[in-house]
């Protein structure tokens, strides 16, 4: 367990996706936070790459990443999961195709959100949304300020309570099979980690097996210390990582002020991330 802080934080989001800090800034602010490694996660793209290597400050080592936004089919409906790629060729042809398709997906998923609220006589646009979006990943997170600019709600937590976007207004992505996603970063000479596997406040969660089975599948890793757990499920996030010899990692999640965690907030051991950087050959931490 990585209770002690290691300035290495392996998930953040920028501009690119659903973070309030562009890619610049983000470096910038890991490094004057004091960490020694950063990761950029966005969802589902690797736009931010470029800019967060251009300023990425002397000292601060970049893990350029994403986070993907899978599905598991074999509960039903299907369950929906995050999985962090890491240090994959970003030129890989298939990754790409899958990522630019998921992407294309959250804007549809995104506009039919809109129509839904906008039926109900709520007062929010699609033209607002993609402001708010800014050319990045579209999200839930994007339509929560437009619920906020409307009045309807205080902060982006409220955003996602039953009654707006975590039930009566949550649609359906069309996401990528979550054994795909793996066996498509490994081919493109990435790693993976599965994003906050406990997160059951946030939704469905999936049940060990299936992570025994994506540990079968070249799966690396698993994300144990996050903001999301309780001590028991980070206790219980570990104790399965070891059993199946898996890397366990802990991560900020930073979204800036989307969201109210710090970047480093957790962190994840010097071991364990030397054992994701080894098994990764896509492209080298920076
Ligand atoms: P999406 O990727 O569009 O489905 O939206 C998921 C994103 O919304 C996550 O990455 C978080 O940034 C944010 N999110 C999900 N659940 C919550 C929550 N309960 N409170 C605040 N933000 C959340
Ligand atoms: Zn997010
Ligand atoms: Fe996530
Ligand atoms: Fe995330």
């Amino acid at each position: 367990m990585t209770d002690t802080p290691t300035g290495i934080d392996l998930h953040t989001h920028s501009t690119a996706s659903d973070g309030t800090l562009s890619p610049a800034e983000l470096v910038q602010a890991a490094a004057a936070e004091g960490l020694r490694v950063v990761a950029l996660t966005d969802h589902d793209t690797t736009a931010g790459w470029a800019a967060a290597a251009a300023s990425r400050p002397a000292g601060l080592t970049l893990i350029r990443g994403t986070e993907i936004s899978c599905r598991w089919y074999g509960a039903e409906p299907a369950v929906p999961l995050h999985l962090l790629g890491y240090l994959f060729d970003p030129t890989d042809r298939a990754l790409r195709a899958e990522l630019d398709r998921v992407r294309a997906a959250r804007t549809v998923r995104g506009e039919r959100t809109v129509d839904l609220l906008r039926a109900d006589g709520i007062d929010v646009t699609w033209a607002e949304v993609l402001g708010y979006a800014a050319g990045g990943s579209v999200g839930r997170p994007h339509i929560a300020q437009a619920l906020i600019r409307a009045g309807l709600v205080a902060d982006t937590t409220e955003a996602f309570a039953p009654r707006w976007l975590g039930e009566r207004y949550r649609l359906p992505k069309d996401d990528i099979d979550v054994f795909a996603a793996v066996k498509l970063v490994r081919d493109a000479g990435g790693v993976t980690v599965f994003a906050h596997p406990r997160a059951s406040r946030r939704g469905r969660i999936v049940p060990d097996s299936l992570i025994v089975e994506l540990a079968a599948a070249g799966l690396t890793g698993l994300e144990a210390d996050h903001t999301d757990h309780s001590p028991a499920e980070r206790a219980h996030v570990h104790r399965l990582a070891a059993e199946l010899g898996l890397v366990a990692t802990g991560s900020s999640d930073f979204h800036g002020s989307h969201k109210t965690v710090q970047l480093g907030a957790w962190t994840t051991g010097v071991a364990a991330y030397e054992r994701l950087v080894s098994a990764a050959s896509g492209v080298p931490p920076i």
